[in-house]
């Protein structure tokens, strides 16, 4: 719609200026620094950052109401950057102007409702978000284009050019943050780092499709984090795993958007997500407080982070119902089916530790909830989910599973409704669709597929047909007609139909 065609009365909010200023602040020692530099750690601590925004006088002065006229409205206005997680402009980072903004499809990703067959499986109706419908087939192109952004806005108004951006990766980090920088190619040259063994190979394929320079290394993903981050303290790189603050808030969008789809009314959800590096939680949590504080929401949802056995640190943290004895301790990781959530020990984890605590005192009562699920029970919810109509990932069984759990365990009253997250496209994950499938999972899964959902091709053969035709050459002449007889009555029996 056109601006001019749009009530008088919010025609001046639709296209935000630049407003405000925004900060880094430590989450250990407090202290805050400017953002004309690139930082991922407190230079006086070492503490692990997020980014705050002093907003400029007439922000805080709109009510609830105003915001949710402005967001609805400008979901119907054609103005390329604020197509994406930037319709939240004044949420995000209202301090990047329009025209730096890297728009590349990201966000509002559908919200599927699970049908009645799945939602009986379960026990409570819910909605798969299919994060795997962003440009890379994962979230985390939410929390690049904002990242992405900054560093374009960074890099021209001060004139900085050349500038190497590295991440470790479990697989879509390094594809997202490939894709992306090669949209600011003039401007950036991007190289990641991958554990050698542990991305698929879909994953593998889309850095070096985006022409970034791929690096593997022995180890697990938490190795890779460590030498990017010693690389980032050493030289000048742009970071961007979610380390970099700039990626969180983008994140932020996808609790923003489930606000916004469910018309403001989220008290009555149940937000479900898997828990890797813990940016996502983080995000997630954040948002939700953002738009509480704004009023744009009367009431929190609940949260629940989900973690495999093999990769359980956060769920660990949290057994210990006394804060103040709870203490954190990386895990070795074991392989895990959910492989982009495979890490021992979340570099986010502080800040997680930060936002439950405020999370839980703003709705007033416990609302985060953690769970573990085995390997078992995440291969068979993706099976299940995707036998209905889904396309869910390995860590969107993760979620099926932990909410199964947590309806299990009362934490599900009924009424509500389950948001969970899909985090990536399934055919980046096939290889662990064909293990199952196939019945080919390595010992130390623990994954015994379930003999109902074997399913393999089958090879259409008629005897007698080989002499007519050999794969992969078109039938000729008289053969074809008995060859389209035969393997029709074939196909009519495997499939078991009668005649009409
Ligand atoms: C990165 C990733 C996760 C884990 O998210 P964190 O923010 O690291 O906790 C889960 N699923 C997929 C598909 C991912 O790419
Ligand atoms: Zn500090």
């Amino acid at each position: 719609m056109k601006l001019a065609e749009f009530p008088e009365d919010i025609r001046n909010y639709l296209i935000p200026e630049p407003s405000g200023s925004m900060l880094y602040r430590c989450l250990m020692c407090r202290d805050e620094f400017d953002i004309d530099h690139l930082l991922y750690t407190c230079p006086s601590c070492g503490g692990i950052l997020m980014l705050s925004h002093q907003s400029a006088p007439a922000l805080p002065a709109r009510d609830g109401a105003l915001w949710r006229r402005i967001f609805d409205f400008r979901r119907m206005l054609n103005v390329n950057p604020l197509k994406g997680i930037f319709r939240y402009y004044e949420f995000i980072a209202p301090i990047i102007p329009l025209e730096f903004i890297v728009y590349l499809g990201e966000a509002h990703t559908p919200m599927v409702m699970a049908n009645d067959q799945l939602e009986g499986a379960v026990g409570r109706p819910f909605y798969f978000k299919n994060e795997g419908l962003n440009p890379s087939l994962s979230f985390k192109d939410r929390g690049m284009a904002c990242a992405l952004s900054f560093l374009n806005y960074l890099a021209k108004s001060k004139g900085i050019g050349d500038l190497l951006t590295i991440c470790a990766s479990t697989g879509d980090t390094s594809a997202s943050a490939a894709l992306y920088a090669a949209y600011l190619t003039d401007l950036l040259k991007s190289a990641v780092l991958l554990p050698e063994g542990k991305v698929t190979a879909q994953q593998l394929s889309q850095p070096l499709g985006s022409g970034a320079t791929v690096l593997e290394m022995p180890g697990v993903f938490d190795d890779c984090m460590k030498v990017v981050e010693t690389l980032s303290e050493t030289y000048p790189v742009a970071l961007l795993n979610s380390k970099n603050s700039w990626r969180i808030l983008g994140q932020e969008s996808y609790s923003f958007e489930i606000a916004q789809n469910f018309d403001y009314r989220v008290g009555d959800k149940v937000i479900v997500v898997p828990i890797g590096n813990a940016g996502n939680i983080t995000a997630i949590i954040s948002g939700f407080l953002k738009f509480l504080a704004a009023n744009l929401i009367a009431e929190l949802p609940t949260i629940v982070g989900v973690q495999s056995e093999h990769a359980n640190p956060v769920y660990r943290y949290y057994l210990e119902d006394d804060t103040s004895q709870r203490q954190f301790a990386p895990v070795e990781v074991s392989p895990s089916v959910a492989q982009a959530a495979m890490i021992g020990n979340p570099v986010s984890m502080p800040r997680v530790i930060e936002l439950v605590r405020d999370y839980n005192e703003a709705a007033e009562r416990k609302k985060i909830f953690f769970l573990e699920v085995s390997e078992q029970e995440i291969m068979d919810a993706m099976i299940v989910a995707n036998k209905n109509g889904n396309i869910s990932c390995t860590q969107g069984g993760e979620s099926m599973a932990g909410f199964i759990k947590a309806i299990g365990q009362g934490l599900v009253p009924e009424g509500e409704i389950g948001v969970l997250a899909a985090t990536a496209h399934v055919l980046k994950f096939s290889s662990f669709q064909e293990m199952y499938l196939t019945d080919q999972f390595p010992p130390e899964y623990k994954v015994k597929p379930r003999r109902e959902f074997r399913n393999i091709p089958i090879h259409v053969k008629p005897k007698g047909m080989g002499k007519i035709l050999e794969t992969g050459t078109p039938t000729r002449g008289k053969d074809r007609e008995a060859f389209i007889h035969e393997i029709v009555a074939e196909i009519a029996r495997i499939v078991d139909l009668k005649k009409r």
